[in-house]
């Protein structure tokens, strides 16, 4: 028998069943799903199962038996982004994964870059590292009054030095999410190479490369797609593949053919290194299957709809000002308490068992908002996630 509480029949989705797979919830109310999620028990079995099948046998022949299941993680990855496998690598983290996009593209003396105001901070230091050795110029596409990328002021700003536009999707510190469609139909017009930041969407939305016009997209693991930690994937497409030479290369990437000569791969592992934490691909590809098994349609409305109710009791709480920027929002939630400073709401939270995060402003200068002055409580949701939960969360939250 379903509990009728814990089924929400929006979104077709079981939560109690959705708890009852997720070990984490019999032990902490877990708010930080922007920082890592809380893995299912079917990805915690298949990192373990290898780990241990590496001690028995041996590190390469655990990797040969584990071969189809390794593979599988790029279908499963083709499926959810809606390309082809040969079109995904396989990384260590989002951050790497990204890097070897954007390091891979050739800039010139007065050549463009757009971005947007919620870039992650580990790109704008690359932004800013390649322009300097370049000469390329990177500009920042105003914010419309909303909050997200202003769509009309990017197109005014493209003309022919224009190389690159880049966007954040979901940025770290806030609930916003970028019309990041819209930046993929100008780009297509203008025939500008799109790279996508979708760190905090993949597996908390739909995100379909097709849909979103994007010709590269970086993701990780940990966070909304709940697979290991020390994983992360990028998606190139298949025209860009072959023009993008990656900054480094080793004997995964490119084959060694003449004494003085190699060949980079043709698809997307070239942007891959040899070694590689088996465990946690196997790990990511179950996590993957899971996200699809459950519809990222339902983990949507979910997610979206957990986030709305957070706000809403939030803003319903005396001193607490929510942080909200654009004009849709997804389950990651900023606010501040007056009279109380973030890190201290934190660790008040973590007494209690309830997991948050905080935001640096240091990694949002491009921000005029207080994300970019003041570190902000970060709540993030996930679908496992309860009304009940909220509940507590705001009258412990409140309770001092
Ligand atoms: C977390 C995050 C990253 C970096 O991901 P890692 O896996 O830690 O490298 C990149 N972009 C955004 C928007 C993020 O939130």
């Amino acid at each position: 028998m379903r509990n009728a509480m814990n089924y929400d029949p929006s979104t077709c989705l079981d939560v109690d069943r959705a708890r009852a797979q997720t070990p984490g919830c019999a032990h902490v109310l877990h708010f930080n799903n922007a920082g890592a999620s809380l893995p299912c028990e079917s990805v915690l079995h298949a990192v373990r199962a290898h780990l241990e099948l590496e001690s028995r046998i041996g590190g390469y022949e655990a990797e040969a038996q584990a071969q189809i299941a390794v593979e599988h993680t790029y279908d499963a990855f083709a499926r959810l982004l809606g390309c082809a496998r040969e079109e995904i690598a396989l990384v260590e983290n989002a951050t790497r994964a990204w890097d070897m996009a954007f390091y891979s593209l050739r800039f010139a003396p007065g050549d463009r870059i757009l971005i947007g105001h919620a870039e992650y901070a580990s790109n704008v230091i690359a932004f800013l590292q390649v322009a300097q050795r370049t000469g390329a110029q990177v500009d920042v596409v105003p914010d419309d009054a909303s909050g997200q990328i202003d769509l009309a002021a990017l197109e005014r700003m493209i003309d022919e030095r224009v190389r690159l536009i880049a966007l954040t999707h979901i940025p770290t510190n806030s609930g916003l999410v970028n019309p990041a469609a819209a930046v993929g139909a100008i780009a297509r017009r203008a025939a500008v190479p799109f790279l996508l930041d979708a760190c905090q969407s993949v597996g908390q939305l739909p995100v379909d490369v097709e849909t979103l016009g994007c010709d590269m997209l970086s993701g990780t693991g940990r966070k909304f797609l709940r697979g290991p930690r020390g994983t992360g994937f990028l998606y190139v497409r298949r025209q860009w593949i072959e023009r993008l030479e990656p900054p480094f290369l080793d004997l995964q990437a490119a084959q060694w053919i003449e004494p003085a000569s190699f060949e980079v791969r043709r698809d997307a592992r070239r942007f891959e290194t040899w070694e590689s934490y088996v465990a946690g691909r196997i790990g990511l590809g179950v996590a993957v299957d899971y996200a699809l098994s459950w519809g990222l349609d339902n983990i949507a409305q979910r997610v979206t709809a957990l986030g709305a109710r957070l706000r809403a009791q939030l803003r319903d709480l005396p001193g607490i000002t929510v942080h909200d920027a654009g004009q849709v929002h997804c389950g990651i939630v900023t606010f501040t308490r007056a009279g109380e400073p973030a890190v201290a709401v934190l660790q008040r939270l973590r007494a209690a068992g309830i997991n948050v995060s905080i935001t640096n402003p240091g990694h949002a200068r491009l921000n005029p908002g207080p994300c970019g002055s003041v570190p902000l409580v970060r709540a993030s949701v996930h679908y496992y996630n309860t009304d009940e939960e909220i509940d507590r969360f705001c009258a412990v939250l409140a309770d001092r």
